[in-house]
């Protein structure tokens, strides 16, 4: 075997065939694929799917990996063999509820521009006629979906790849030689390989493997079970791989699939069997296949029976292949795919379905050779995880209900119920006895709405809402709303995170990656996105200036794990800049509103004029006794500060805050009104509104770009962006109908044709409109053109509005 690579593959499941396939594309030559099994029916559990893919999901990237994954499995052959069969997938309504759930589904696959359709119960029976139609409402029906010979795909992959990489079965990998935080070599059962790069594409092996570098890869194994039937009589005689559509029963957590003239089913529909990942052997030190563990017919039976009503043919044959085999379940149900923040050169790609195998072979391939995956993929960036979602009992807790749940209907607003009260602001107290409804992310608890607010529903007159649409959501927040426009308000913003810049060098990197300028005078905040270097949006944040060399970054706590990641990894190595995450020092509150100046102004002895404290500035002031940082910024659009204090201190602020905010009516804000607030000022909300997959151009973020004269992250591509119009832009639309709502990633349409999706919505209680933004071609962005948004399979009257809707003139943020 080589001792020497440029790159070392671990496994050879469908991931790592995958991508060592692109890469071998894309010009990578010396790799090395090793795998602890026989090559490749390695037992790991590529070996043991039977290849559904179901296209469609509610996260655009995971849908954009299934269409690419088809597209490279539909043009491999092995021997002349297919290696994807597109016979198209049926996902019955079994109830009425689930019917409804399937218009949701086609309307984000429209948004997602993959072809679907819903169908009647007759349209069913014909396309197969072994289904009892009368127990059906319809079934949502993806042409081009189907089964994939995920051991095949491999085989034909490996092929391709030729001298590009040599493959190894039967080799194990034991260790790894990592160096001053960057990887120099593999160990394996029949040498070192001395590389500066490793994939890991080791599945449910995974954990062990990151172990092995330090490296935390938070992933769960759940067993899965399998079953495929004795032959059917109204099969006799089919010898084809598969003819029928594949077809889900989510009501039953249930799928089956035709194999010649048998039929396969498989099962969710039981308590999830977690696996430790410290139980499953190599192979070399197992008796038996390690992935595979006892069928258990308990386990199953429920699946069975369900698949007997629909398919009646299905219960006049015996279970004859039946396997419980195991695959991976993260925290939030997505991939971990990049390079590791804590070993240079430590890549991973792992918890990835077969559906998703092709498409993410080839974003880690793009990631690995020019530094960007090519779409977004924050949701499945190894960088994401806060750090509780390391911890071994989070990730099964987590694990297992992603596997309850993976064919459940999930309302967008859903929150998870265990576990929770991980991370709490010291002012959580004071949010309890205000009887607040809590949202969760990344751990924290933060107020949604309050009831203690309930009284000014009094005073205000939001509209109601009923059904879904009401599902996690109070009127109260219409309330807080339009509160916050006339009083003042409290919000807890202990969860932003907060990153101290520091050191000689720290001025000219933060030049070096922010598309704004950096380089103002003490106490000057800057709002900024950093860029890829597509010129994608990857971050954005506040930086201010507190000394010659000290900067603070302020940036949103869902994303701090990965902002922080990036900034890092973008950071000289000479010593010359210091990165703290202080996020846990600081607490810190939004007073916002039209009476926040005479609300400070009662506990704080600093000059809060707007000339002596003018807007996007920040200074240190005393609340009380209390030490403090005020950022003259609101992402609601109001007069006032953000203000952030030692956690030890926290609570005194929140008191001493309160009782001057009394007599001009303060109360405290939810998450739920600061994002209609937000929205009616057209604040992006990264992650959806902005991401890799937007550059500034196109988000309307001109504004916060300086290039003239410099040269930072993405500032070339931005160069060459500047020189073409821009082909689509973030648009904001009201809806007409003034009771109408709406909730995310539905389709905008003109003349019939789908043109953009929804990014953001919500509704505008200071405006009376339902507002909504999405990116659509500047043919259609124009301001009053008139659109459609469906909802549900219901067409919305919409219209192009200006924006922002409220206070354009920014007189209530600089007054
Ligand atoms: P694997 O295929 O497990 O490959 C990892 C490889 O790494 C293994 O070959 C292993 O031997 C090797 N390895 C591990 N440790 C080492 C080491 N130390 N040294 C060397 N090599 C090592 N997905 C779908 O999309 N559709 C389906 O219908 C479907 N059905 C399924 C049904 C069952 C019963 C199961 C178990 C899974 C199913 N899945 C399905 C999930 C899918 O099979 C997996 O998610 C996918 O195959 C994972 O691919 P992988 O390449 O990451 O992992």
């Amino acid at each position: 075997m080589e001792s020497r690579a440029d790159l070392v593959v671990i496994g050879a499941g469908i991931v790592g065939c995958s991508t060592a396939h692109r890469l071998a594309q894309m010009g990578w030559r010396n790799m090395v694929v090793v795998d602890q099994g026989p090559l490749f029916e390695t037992g790991g559990s590529t070996s043991h799917a039977p290849g559904l893919i179901f296209q469609t999901n509610f996260s655009r990237a995971m849908t954009n990996l299934a269409r690419e994954t088809v597209q490279i499995y539909s043009s491999l052959k092995l021997d002349e063999v297919p290696c994807y069969y597109p016979v198209g997938s049926l996902e019955i309504a079994y109830t009425e509820v689930r019917l409804s759930d399937l218009k949701r589904k086609l309307g984000v696959a429209r948004s997602w521009g993959l072809d679907a359709e819903l169908l009647n119960p007759v349209a069913v029976g014909e396309m197969l006629p072994l289904l009892d139609q009368s127990k059906i409402h319809g079934a949502y029906h993806v042409p081009s979906d189907g089964i994939a010979k995920a051991v095949r795909v491999c085989e034909a992959m490996s092929r391709e790849v030729g001298d590009a990489a040599s493959f190894y079965g039967n080799t194990v990998v034991t260790g790894f030689d990592i160096v001053n935080g960057s990887l120099q070599g593999v160990m394996t059962s029949r040498g070192k390989i001395k590389t500066s790069k490793v994939l890991v594409c080791a599945g449910i092996w995974g954990p062990r493997l990151g172990r092995m570098a330090n490296v935390s890869i938070p992933l769960t194994p759940v067993q899965h079970l399998y079953a495929i039937t004795s032959p059917l009589r109204e099969l006799a005689g089919e010898t084809r791989e598969v003819v029928h559509p594949i077809l889900r029963h989510q009501d039953y957590a249930m799928y089956v699939r035709q194999q010649g003239d048998c039929y396969g089913i498989g099962s969710y529909k039981h308590e999830p069997l977690l696996v430790d990942p410290d139980d499953i052997l190599s192979p070399a030190d197992a008796d038996e296949a390690p992935a595979i563990l006892k069928f258990t017919p308990e386990h199953f039976e429920v699946a069975r029976q369900a698949a007997v009503e629909l398919i009646p043919a299905l219960g006049a044959v015996d279970l004859t292949y039946k396997i419980n085999g195991m695959f991976s379940f993260t925290p939030d149900g997505m991939p971990v795919l990049g390079e590791s923040a804590e070993v240079k050169g430590f890549w991973v790609a792992e918890a990835v379905w077969v559906t998703h195998g092709g498409g993410v072979g080839k974003a880690v391939a793009e990631w690995m050779s020019n530094g960007t995956p090519g779409m977004d993929l924050r949701e499945a960036d190894i960088n994401r995880f806060p750090p509780h979602a390391h911890a071994t009992n989070y990730v099964k807790t987590r694990g297992a209900q992603q596997y309850r749940e993976v064919y459940d209907i999930i309302h967008p607003l859903q929150q998870m119920e265990h576990p929770r009260n991980i991370r709490l602001s010291p002012f959580h107290s004071r949010l309890l006895d205000l009887d607040a409804t809590f949202f969760e992310s990344a751990g924290w608890e933060k107020p949604q709405w309050f009831e203690s607010n309930r009284s000014l529903l009094q005073t205000y007159n939001p509209p109601d809402r009923s059904g879904w649409e009401a599902q996690n959501w109070s009127r109260i927040q219409g309330a807080e709303h339009l509160s916050a426009r006339e009083s003042v308000c409290l919000f807890d913003l202990s969860s932003f995170a907060k990153f101290e810049v520091e050191g000689e060098g720290a001025l000219d990197f933060l030049e070096g990656i922010c598309a704004n300028r950096i380089d103002h005078p003490i106490g000057k905040v800057t709002y900024t996105a950093m860029l890829n270097s597509r010129g994608g949006i990857k971050c954005d944040l506040t930086v201010t200036r507190v000394g010659p060399g000290k900067f603070w970054i302020l940036t949103g706590g869902g994303t701090a794990a990965h902002d922080l990641a990036w900034i890092r990894a973008h950071a000289p190595e000479n010593g010359s800049v210091y990165i703290t995450d202080v996020t846990s020092q600081y607490c810190g509150v939004g007073l916002w509103g039209p009476q926040a100046r005479k609300t400070l102004s009662k506990v704080c002895a600093q000059d809060l004029s707007n000339h002596s404290f003018p807007y996007f500035t920040a200074q240190e002031i005393w609340i009380g006794s209390v030490p403090a940082v005020a950022l003259r910024v609101s992402y609601i659009g109001e007069l006032g500060w953000e203000i952030y204090c030692p956690v030890e201190y926290g609570q005194g602020m929140w008191d001493t805050l309160w009782e001057a905010g009394r007599e001009f009516g303060i109360f405290p804000l939810g998450g739920g009104a600061f994002n209609s607030l937000r929205l009616e000022k057209g604040y992006r909300l990264w992650g959806a509104d902005i991401h890799t997959d937007y550059n500034p151009f196109e988000a309307g973020l001109d504004w916060a770009v300086k290039l003239e004269g410099r040269d930072f992250l993405g500032s070339q591509a931005l160069r060459k962006l500047s020189a073409k119009p821009v082909n689509r832009r973030l648009t904001c639309l009201t809806l007409d109908p003034s009771e109408g709502v709406i909730l995310g990633k539905e389709p905008v349409l003109a003349q019939n044709s789908v043109i953009g999706c929804v990014t953001s919505t919500d509704f505008g209680y200071s405006i009376g409109r339902h507002i909504a933004y999405s990116y659509l071609p500047t043919e259609h962005s124009a301001k009053r053109t008139s659109l459609v948004v469906e909802y549900f399979g219901q067409r919305i009257p919409a219209t192009v509005a200006g924006e922002p809707l409220f206070d354009p003139e920014r007189s209530r943020l600089t007054s």
